[in-house]
């Protein structure tokens, strides 16, 4: 094995050291072997005046070459005019000097599985080249190093020579450029000379592409953002919308892996609302995470990008069971300056994305964040014309039920009344009695109907007017249990806690809600049973009241809604309870107006418990 180093390789192979670690087993005879390959392959002692003409038209030809991919087609296309072998590939080094990565310049380097390969810079003869700024000539199995990856496969595909020479330009060494056959020895110093000067051009040409090839990426992926931004900028739909990104963004940039997440930062969590790419298992849609792990939380609670190219490196990495990522490049898309999501790209290599992506992406998610943004505010828009819509209809019923409501009273009314006026017969004092309280209770009846409209109506206006005071609670509770029509079925209990009998607050309007929770608690206990209210201490300067009853319930998906206006529940048991729908929603309206809250609590055939906090007078 012949190890060669060159001017300003460092310190131990300066002054163009010659280090022989093996003997050049080179003792051939001089007489050409056909590679067997083709007959206009170089033959081996080919004359150096050949080669040097060879040489010449592939150096034109390098030179001529439009970046890297060209500078490597030429090599394909020519290097077995020039050198004679059975696999050829070149070793390219990335920008941070960590790993290499190896392009097939024969079929042969493909067949074996090399192509794209990416090793750390300290494995395998290619790498060490480029350490040590050295070339290697010899035999595969004795070389300086030998990982199973590189020199075993070589070995096991019947590789017995090899000639690697470092890609070398002023200032550093790029790579490395090998060369291997199926002959022992195949190798000697003039072809080492003859690689040594074409990857000497080579180099050169690969360093002046790279920032061509930068600069055209870059142009590149701009366009590609703007492909992007004009196919996102027609869709509003949220969902969709970054359902498209995510498929574009993997798409256009080829990337192994994108997925989109939404952060919840009220909630600490992030969820994974869109994804396209090759990870089979990858987390399922909805997937929530929270924001102190891994690279998503880190860049939600940061604010600032992630470019990890070896994740295992990287302490805020978490790691997967079921996902081999090896880069991760995660980027905050912001709107309104707050982090509203998280752009995440993956993939199964080492050193998959440089700055120029990760400067491009910014462009995106900023992009993203605006559009987000609009589909958000169309969302709003949306859902408040169908509230509105929803509104309209829920007038038009309520409109209905209310005629109704009044006119059927009314009729009661005027029938008792002509009953007591009809002449020629004797009124008795119990039917008297009779007559009037039918007059009375479908009066009541109207004028609590007659009340609940005109609350809507000044509390939409925003001219109900409240007059705060100091409210006995045992009182307020009293008074509003006797407006409320109790059947034999059902009985009131009330307590009152110590500490807890004064309030702050509208004496008429409380009395009001108390009323409207004492009626529903009948109206809704049909086979009757017990009310309970009770006052009791809540905070230092809170009460709460609880009103209970043990009718049919509220069914729990419905309970979100229950305080809207025109709400009503919608099963076989209510079917034939009459109301407006409007009662909840003035008692959470006049409420709120104390600095209160109102809930529930139910189960279904068992009873519901309606509880609201005042302040304490
Ligand atoms: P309504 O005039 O229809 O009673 P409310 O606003 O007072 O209007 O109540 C809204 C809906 O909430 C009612 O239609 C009813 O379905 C449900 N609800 C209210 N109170 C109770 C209760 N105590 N038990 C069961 N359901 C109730």
């Amino acid at each position: 094995m012949h190890l060669q180093s060159f001017p300003g390789a460092g310190n131990q192979h300066e002054n163009r050291t010659h280090v022989k670690a093996h003997h050049i087993a080179n003792e051939d005879d001089g007489k050409v072997r056909a590679s067997g390959r083709s007959d206009r392959l170089p033959e081996k002692g080919s004359s150096l005046d050949q080669s040097i003409s060879i040489l010449g038209e592939i150096l034109l030809q390098i030179d001529a070459a439009n970046g890297r991919e060209e500078i490597l087609q030429v090599l394909r296309n020519e290097t077995h005019w020039l050198l004679a072998h059975d696999i050829c590939f070149i070793s390219i080094v990335n920008s941070s000097r960590t790993h290499y990565t190896i392009h097939a310049l024969s079929p042969g380097a493909e067949t074996i599985g090399l192509h794209r390969m990416q090793f750390v810079i300290s494995e395998g003869m290619p790498g060490w080249a480029i350490q040590h700024q050295a070339a290697i000539l010899g035999e595969v199995s004795s070389g300086p190093t030998y990982v199973d990856a590189i020199e075993g496969a070589l070995v096991a595909h019947g590789m017995q020579s090899v000639l690697i020479v470092p890609l070398r330009t002023a200032e550093t060494t790029i790579g490395s450029f090998t060369l291997c056959s199926e002959r022992s020895s195949a190798y000697r110093e003039q072809e080492m000379c003859i690689a040594q000067l074409l990857a000497y051009q080579v180099a050169i040409a690969l360093k002046n592409t790279t920032s061509f090839d930068d600069a055209r990426k870059q142009i590149t992926q701009i366009e590609l953002v703007n492909q992007i931004a004009q196919e996102l900028t027609s869709i509003l739909d949220l969902d969709e919308l970054l359902h498209s990104a995510a498929q574009s963004i993997q798409k256009s940039f080829n990337y192994f892996d994108v997925s989109i997440f939404l952060v919840n930062t009220q909630e600490n969590e992030a969820t994974l609302v869109a994804r396209a790419g090759n990870f089979v298992d990858f987390l399922p849609h909805g997937y929530r995470q929270s924001l102190s792990e891994g690279f998503v939380g880190w860049v939600a609670s940061y604010g600032q990008r992630v470019l990890a190219n070896d994740v295992s490196e990287d302490p805020r990495y978490r790691i997967s069971a079921y996902r081999n990522t090896k880069s991760e490049l995660a980027l905050p898309i912001f709107v309104n300056g707050e982090v509203a999501g998280v752009l995440n790209i993956e993939d199964e290599i080492v050193n998959a994305f440089d700055d120029t992506d990760a400067i491009v992406l910014e462009t995106l998610c900023g992009f993203l964040g605006s559009i987000i943004k609009n589909a958000r505010l169309h969302d709003q828009v949306k859902k408040a014309n169908m509230r509105l819509t929803e509104l309209d209809r829920l007038k038009t019923d309520f409109i209905s039920i209310v005629s109704h409501d009044f006119r059927s009273p009314l009729a009661s009314i005027i029938l008792a009344a002509k009953g007591l006026m009809r002449q020629g017969q004797p009124v008795n004092q119990e039917r008297l009695a009779e007559y009037l309280n039918v007059i009375i209770d479908k009066a009541t009846r109207l004028s609590h109907l007659a009340e609940d409209t005109l609350s809507m109506t000044k509390m939409e206006a925003g001219q109900l007017s409240y007059f705060f005071k100091r409210v006995n609670l045992k009182s307020l509770i009293h008074e509003a249990s006797s407006l409320v029509e109790f059947s034999r079925r059902h009985s009131l209990e009330y307590t009152v806690d110590p500490g807890a009998d004064y309030v702050k607050g509208d004496d008429a309007k409380l009395r009001q809600v108390l009323q409207n929770l004492l009626s529903n608690a009948v109206k809704y206990s049909p086979r009757g049973g017990m009310i309970r209210v009770r006052a009791e201490n809540y905070s230092t300067d809170q009460i709460i009241v609880l009103v209970s009853d043990e009718g049919i319930g509220i069914p729990t998906e419905q309970m979100d809604r229950l305080f809207e206006k025109f709400c009503r529940i919608n099963t076989i048991e209510t079917r034939s309870i009459k109301g407006s729908g409007l009662g909840l929603w003035i008692c959470r309206e006049i409420v709120r107006s104390h600095g209160g809250q109102i809930w529930v609590e139910s189960q279904l055939g068992k009873g519901s418990t309606f509880r609201f906090t005042l302040r304490k007078a």
